[in-house]
């Protein structure tokens, strides 16, 4: 019999005031980002991660731990006011167990949607917005069942905790299957249907705790080796296309009572008509796309989650000059010193020592003229 050691604290002042402490589940370099947006603020934060990161450097208290270690968790809910996360794959029984002691934003519900590929698609399709054909997978046979009606080329995809194009085998005919399935290595699946689309845009964007939304101007991505390599804002999109996307996250966000910065990553799909936007993921938290705004907005989207979770007004997403950021990936990183003399480039290292091929080590901001 486990006895719950924690009680609720109570409800932290709103908006939180300057010197109290935000904790942040995760160690990596956007828990770093987040981190100092947050010390720009007179904020504190208390990082908790299952092994040191980036975020470590810049934070005023941390914890090693695992994310089911009660007593760790405990002592963390109770040294902060608000709790938040700044990456997708962790437990939502952490959250909940969390829950009891501090508000955890944004909150178990969006956690729970965004981990499972299926239910994030069918919550988009709930709210109107087109996504891939789709339909779970837990066997071989399902498998090609599902085939049968979604066709090829797809794809099939681990429904939890796939990230960079991990977990994932295309299947280009029939006889692909086989080793599409034995990629999953018996996890659960999504087979998605193949969009032939022309490029890929992502909305970022921000809802408060009362409610009120902001969104950046839309992104375009273009990835390598399934690794985000740049985002260009603005991107080459239809204004009512661009409409279109922001209208969908700002739905996804209402209907999981979201607070924070999130993403949602679209394909865009060209049509006699227009061009269809197409969900592909939603991720709970701020986003490497969203990077651009550390220096091409008025306020960041590290700033605006900071805000959001601390029951802070939003601060303003406009842009103020067309931006181009670059993830300085792996040996990317060698560059470092050319890039730091480079006029007019905004440089952000991560303070990770060893340069390992496919790991995100920086990412470099251009700006020129809103056009
Ligand atoms: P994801 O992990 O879902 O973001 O997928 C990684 C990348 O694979 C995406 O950025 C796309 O380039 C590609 N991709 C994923 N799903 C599909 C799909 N249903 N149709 C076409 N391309 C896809």
């Amino acid at each position: 019999v486990t006895t719950d050691p924690v009680s609720p604290l109570p409800p932290p002042p709103i908006p939180l005031a300057p010197g109290s402490t935000i904790g942040i589940l995760g160690s990596g370099q956007l828990g770093r980002m987040l981190a100092q947006a947050a010390a720009r603020l007179g904020l504190k934060c208390h990082i908790y991660a299952d092994s040191p990161g980036p975020a470590f450097d810049v934070a005023a208290a941390t914890t090693i731990a695992a994310y089911d270690d009660r007593a760790a968790l405990a002592a963390f809910a109770m040294s902060i006011a608000v709790a938040t996360y700044e990456f997708e794959n962790i437990p939502v029984a952490t959250v909940d167990f969390l829950s009891r002691t501090v508000p955890v934003r944004p909150g178990a519900k969006a956690l729970a949607c965004t981990q499972d590929r299926i239910l994030e698609k069918r919550l988009a399709r709930e709210l109107g917005a087109m996504t891939a054909d789709f339909g779970p997978v837990d066997s071989y046979d399902e498998l090609l069942a599902r085939i049968g009606q979604i066709g090829t080329p797809a794809i099939l995809k681990t429904r939890r905790l796939g990230y960079d194009g991990k977990g994932q085998a295309k299947i280009r005919s029939l006889a692909d299957v086989k080793a599409a399935f034995e990629a999953m290595q018996g996890q659960p699946a999504i087979l998605e249907g193949f969009v032939p689309f022309q490029s890929e845009v992502s909305v970022v964007a921000v809802r408060g705790l009362e409610g009120a939304f902001a969104a950046y101007d839309v992104i375009g991505n273009v990835h390598r080796d399934g690794i985000l390599h740049t985002s260009t804002v603005p991107a080459r999109i239809a204004p009512e296309a661009a409409g279109k996307a922001v209208d969908i996250a700002r739905r996804m966000a209402e209907r999981l009572d979201y607070v924070g910065v999130f993403a949602v990553e679209f394909f865009a799909l060209e049509t006699a008509s227009g061009q269809d936007m197409y969900v592909n993921e939603m991720a709970p938290r701020v986003h490497n796309s969203g990077h651009w705004t550390m220096d091409g907005a008025a306020v960041s989207q590290f700033e605006n989650h900071i805000r959001a979770v601390a029951g802070w007004p939003l601060g303003s997403t406009a842009r103020h000059s067309d931006t181009v950021m670059t993830n300085l990936i792996g040996a990317d990183y060698n560059a470092w010193a050319t890039l730091a003399a480079e006029p007019g480039a905004c440089l952000h290292l991560y303070g990770k020592h060893e340069a390992r091929p496919g790991r995100k080590m920086g990412h470099v901001n251009r700006l020129t003229a809103k056009k």
